[in-house]
């Protein structure tokens, strides 16, 4: 009995909260709710007021986490090896952190055009320090290769380009954030040793899957024998006749040294290539386009160049 005088009540005050609802929606201008939760932000951000940073793709964000220390918040949006960055639809949380972020820094140059649109569509993107990394520091345009990470000269200037990005937007740390750049400048050095070991002194016929690699390729004096198979499967395409049968033949007649292979697309035409090289003896260097989960950037291009390294004797 008790319990149905009380369903009964909260019967009325249901509708009387409709009601209320419904009055609500007629007046022209709504009221702008206080909740606790917007003010727990408000002042977790006055406790502590780390500067919030959106990095596109995570090897960004990395770097940007190395220069801001405990002075930044990075969220890095393409962070799951296991997706195809060029099929990316940004989600609802992406959107938010977007328009929350002070600095935003994505490859541009047609890559992720996701963040022009969202940038686009923000009114505060005027108010943001925004790092176009293809465009910005490699001077790169739309048609070129978007893979800059792979050129081992992008991550430095990007830390360097941070600290003086993270300074303007707090001055008072100026100091920590170049004295970090300089630290994660330091660090790259040990790539860049690497690749000045395994590089051949003379060009090096290959084929690619796609063409991720090719950036670290030309360090590398590597050059690709035929980049229109890669850029029709980088597409989504499949390649042409012509262009499959001059990678089998290249494969068959053992005129490329090697076949770098990226694993983080299926494609049963690449899938074909790389079981018709390994039975011709063709060594694989497999390639990811995203950071893998657990590895750090420098480990990442390390054992994708040890690979590379291992097929011409160079430990
Ligand atoms: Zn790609």
């Amino acid at each position: 009995m008790r319990t149905k005088s009380l369903k009964w009540m909260m019967g009325i005050s249901l509708a009387a909260m409709a009601i209320g609802v419904l009055t609500g929606c007629g007046t022209t201008k709504q009221p702008v709710p206080i909740s606790p939760s917007s003010s727990n932000a408000t002042s977790t951000t006055a406790l502590s007021p780390k500067i919030k940073v959106v990095a596109a793709e995570n090897f960004y964000g990395e770097v940007a986490q190395a220069v801001g220390g405990d002075r930044v918040a990075v969220t890095s949006i393409l962070a799951n090896p296991a997706q195809d960055p060029h099929d990316y639809e940004p989600t609802a949380d992406a959107s938010k952190a977007v328009a929350d972020a002070q600095v935003i820094v994505y490859t541009g140059i047609g890559y992720d055009d996701w963040m022009d649109k969202l940038l686009n569509a923000d009114s505060s993107a005027k108010t943001k320090e925004v790092v176009v990394v293809g465009s910005d520091l490699l001077g790169k345009a739309a048609g070129d290769n978007p893979h800059v990470w792979y050129d081992p000269s992008t991550m430095p200037k990007l830390a360097n380009k941070l600290a003086d990005d993270l300074s303007k937007l707090d001055p008072d740390h100026s100091q920590d954030y170049q004295k970090r750049a300089k630290d994660y400048v330091a660090t790259m050095a040990q790539l860049a040793a690497k690749v000045a070991k395994i590089k051949q002194s003379t060009p090096v016929t290959i084929d690619v899957s796609e063409p991720v690699f090719d950036y670290m390729g030309d360090a590398l004096n590597l050059k690709v024998n035929d980049p229109k198979f890669a850029k029709a499967v980088e597409e989504g395409n499949d390649p042409t006749a012509s262009d499959f049968a001059n990678v089998q033949n290249d494969i068959k007649n053992k005129k490329i040294k090697l076949f770098v292979y990226n694993t983080q697309t299926d494609s049963p035409t690449v899938e074909n290539i790389v079981k018709l090289a390994e039975t011709n003896g063709i060594p694989i260097v497999k390639v990811t386009e995203t950071e893998p989960t657990g590895k750090n950037y420098i480990q990442w291009m390390s054992e994708q160049l040890d690979q590379v390294g291992k097929v011409f004797g160079i430990q």
